[in-house]
């Protein structure tokens, strides 16, 4: 089985690099965006399996890139990632497969996203 692709897509760079060595370690190839353009520009470009999408970026923010991913690749799973729980309530929100609070502890993010590819493959 070729292994599953994920998108990560945050304007921290700290935020990536951990997330990327993180997954890298599970087993999944891993693409870099720092922003919602350079997201969507490598989705138009190269097959993904999955989504990890930050909420709070300068420009286009997560919920805006959410719509549009949805809107052009529907069945494209994506998970938001934010720091702040509040946006669980946000409507723009309810269209992601999936979301997660960050913290230190990245358990739950890669349970999830192990869920959701298992699901899809
Ligand atoms: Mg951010």
């Amino acid at each position: 089985m070729a292994e599953k692709k994920i998108l990560i897509v945050d304007d921290e760079e700290g935020i990536r690099l951990l997330y990327k060595e993180e997954l890298e370690e599970e087993g999944y190839a891993v693409e870099l965006a720092a922003s919602g353009e350079e997201a969507l520009k490598a989705l138009k470009k190269e097959h993904v399996d999955l989504v990890l999408l930050d909420i709070k970026m300068p420009g286009m923010d997560g919920v805006e890139v959410l719509r549009r991913v949805k809107e052009k690749w529907k069945d494209m799973p994506v998970v938001l990632c934010t720091a702040y729980p509040h946006y669980k309530q946000d409507f723009g929100t309810w269209a992601s497969d999936a979301y997660i609070v960050k913290s230190s502890n990245l358990k739950e993010l890669k349970d999830t996203v192990s869920k959701i590819l298992k699901k899809a493959s």
